[in-house]
């Protein structure tokens, strides 16, 4: 078996990612963009590890490479849990970056620092062309600030204060975030899963 596996995001933030913290396994990272086009996976799980376990199952299967694939979001307390799995299109099918973040900062506007608690979520799958699935996840604690910080980072990172730092995701530096993200922390176990696929231990 080739030692290929594939990203399976079109997200370019977690693609960033995802090739910095996996670099040194010892297999060629392609993404989907290396490849003729698939049809659009439908993401309609009712958690996490059910996206991302269908994104790497649907993934693998279509392209015929070992995939990778995450599924990821922001559970913010006070909101009861949401955006969860609707972080990508919370303010709308249409929405940004930009629009999600101040619909985050309206619907909180009355909720005071202590209860402003929120953690990042990811699944990460790992599927072969047959369609055998392993799903790990990692999460990361912290609070959402009452502005906008910093430039780095995708998504709600200019929101999203790690516990323990003062600094929002977006003003880490990127290895400063892939050592204590969700991301990093679901990867890191999902590392093993891509050893053993590849059979290199
Ligand atoms: P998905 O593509 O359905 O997994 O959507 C994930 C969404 O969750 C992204 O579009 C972001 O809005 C949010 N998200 C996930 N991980 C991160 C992160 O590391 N930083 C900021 N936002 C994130």
């Amino acid at each position: 078996m080739s030692k290929i596996l594939l990203l399976a995001t079109r997200n370019q933030g977690k693609k960033k990612e995802m090739q910095q913290i996996l670099k040194d396994l010892p297999v060629e990272i392609i993404t989907l963009e290396d490849i003729d086009e698939l049809p659009e996976i439908i993401e309609d799980g009712a958690t996490f590890v059910e996206n991302a376990s269908k994104k790497a199952q649907q993934t693998a299967a279509l392209s015929g490479y070992t995939s990778l694939a995450d599924d990821s979001g922001l559970v913010v307390d006070a909101l009861d849990g949401k955006p969860g799995i609707y972080s990508a299109r919370f303010a709308g099918e249409e929405a940004d970056d930009n629009k999600n973040n101040e619909k985050l900062l309206f619907m909180l506007k009355n909720i005071e620092t202590a209860k402003r608690t929120a953690r990042f979520i990811c699944a990460v799958a790992v599927s072969d062309p047959t369609g055998h699935t392993r799903v790990v996840t990692g999460e990361c604690e912290g609070k959402i600030a009452w502005e906008k910080k910093g430039t780095g980072g995708f998504g709600y990172d200019p929101l999203f204060v790690p516990a323990g730092r003062e600094e929002s995701f977006a003003q880490l530096t990127p290895e400063e975030k892939n050592s204590i993200s969700h991301r990093a922390r679901a990867l890191k176990k999902a590392r093993t899963i891509i050893e053993e696929l590849f059979e290199m231990i």
